[in-house]
């Protein structure tokens, strides 16, 4: 079987798809590896390393496309990369199939068998190819990062001969796995945190990572299918806005990470609230992409606001490209060897790994809810 890797060519995306280890490992089951040339320069990997590997490069992005039986990518393709890919090709990637269901149209129409990496299901069976999660790990550390070089402040207290000073105080906003890994880190750094989410059952693993949890009694059932959270009533965002504003206020940093799966990400610190920051605050806005949890953020930029930096970065975990690429490599091998019996990538859609992450086969679309996005489109979807 031959697996290539391509590389990425969107703006900004430094990660890639497999490291050089990971050939080597895979190698070893008598599958070829193609690997078109500078893939892994973004991130530190160098085109040396992989034929080292055992890899072959491949300077000619037509035949690296057409030529394989798996392409392995980060970031959605464009068009003009699809139409490079075989019928029966194995494509595995993140796809954002929901976000973008025209790109799973294309990838059904070209007969291609795409496996996206959002659609993995959250489960223990699934956790070493969970790529939302390694992710957004990444994402969650550096989101604390930034902050803390934006903040004028120390996080840490600090008794020195010039005096005391006081600990700074981080409220993280959306305890999943970015916020947890937030609340890690700023913890780490010696910050005094504080979290909240919708979802109370979190409060345990908040506080075991040494933090607060902001709690605010809600009359309903919060947490949706598989562990997300709902879009939740009136009167319950009535009464965690009353809560969250109290805590902005007294916060040095603020970093949200709330999301409900399908939805624009819900607005939770408005204007008002941000007024009633200390100048210097900072506010790290890690859903900046989705729409925001922060009135004002805008993707992509650094903005001021009653005296108050908010920072909307985009695509975090790319700004990490070596360990975002490594856990990537890994989640991504995993699915991989899951996908493959004897040697060869044979679908069992009985499984339910398979049957998540399989979005188009043979011609068709296999996720309903890309379906129902495109339907809402107004794009007939056969079958
Ligand atoms: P996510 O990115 O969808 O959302 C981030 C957080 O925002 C969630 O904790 C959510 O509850 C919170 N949120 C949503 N609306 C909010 C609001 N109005 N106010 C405050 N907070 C709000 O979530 P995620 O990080 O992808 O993970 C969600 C859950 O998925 C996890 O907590 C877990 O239960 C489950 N999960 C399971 C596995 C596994 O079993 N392998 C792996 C990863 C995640």
């Amino acid at each position: 079987m031959k697996i290539a890797v391509a590389k990425e060519i969107e703006v900004g995306e430094h990660r890639v798809a497999l490291i050089p280890d990971q050939v080597a490992k895979l190698a070893k089951q008598d599958w070829e590896f193609w690997v078109e040339k500078g893939a892994g320069e973004a991130s530190f990997f160098s085109d040396q390393a992989y034929e080292a590997a055992g890899a072959k490069l491949i300077a000619d992005k037509n035949s690296l496309w057409g030529e394989t039986d798996v392409l392995l990518k980060v970031g959605v393709p464009r068009e003009e990369e699809i139409s490079l890919l075989s019928e029966g090709t194995v494509l595995i990637s993140l796809l954002n199939p929901l976000g973008n269901p025209q790109v799973v149209q294309k990838l059904a129409e070209r007969k291609v068998t795409a496996c996206s990496m959002e659609t993995i299901p959250r489960t223990s069976r699934a956790q070493s190819m969970d790529a939302l999660s390694s992710q957004a790990g990444v994402a969650g550390y550096k989101a604390v990062l930034i902050g803390a070089s934006a903040l004028p402040k120390f996080f840490p207290m600090l008794t020195t001969a010039a005096g005391t000073i006081r600990p700074a105080k981080a409220f993280v906003i959306g305890a999943g796995v970015a916020g947890l890994q937030a609340i890690a880190t700023a913890r780490r750094l010696g910050a005094l945190v504080e979290a909240f989410d919708i979802r109370p059952e979190v409060k345990e693993q908040v506080e075991s990572l040494g933090a607060k949890f902001a709690e605010v009694q809600l009359d309903e059932d919060t947490a949706a299918e598989g562990g997300y959270a709902k879009e939740v009533s009136e009167d319950s965002k009535q009464r965690s806005q009353e809560l969250i504003g109290e805590r902005v206020a007294q916060s040095d940093v603020v970093i949200t990470t709330a999301q409900v799966p399908g939805k624009k990400a819900p607005r939770l610190v408005t204007d008002a609230m941000i007024a009633q920051m200390q100048p210097g605050s900072v506010i790290v806005d890690l859903a900046g992409e989705q729409g925001g949890n922060c009135e004002g953020t805008e993707a992509g930029k650094d903005i001021q606001r009653h005296g108050v930096t908010i920072i909307g970065p985009i695509n975090l975990p790319s700004s990490m490209p070596i360990h975002a690429s490594q856990m990537y490599a890994n989640n991504v091998s995993n699915l991989l060897q899951h996908l493959v019996e004897d040697k060869q990538v044979q679908l069992n859609f009985e499984d339910d790994i398979t049957s998540s992450t399989c979005v188009t086969h043979a011609g068709e679309i296999r996720n309903q809810r890309v379906k129902d996005a495109l339907a809402a489109e107004g794009v007939k979807v056969e079958g």
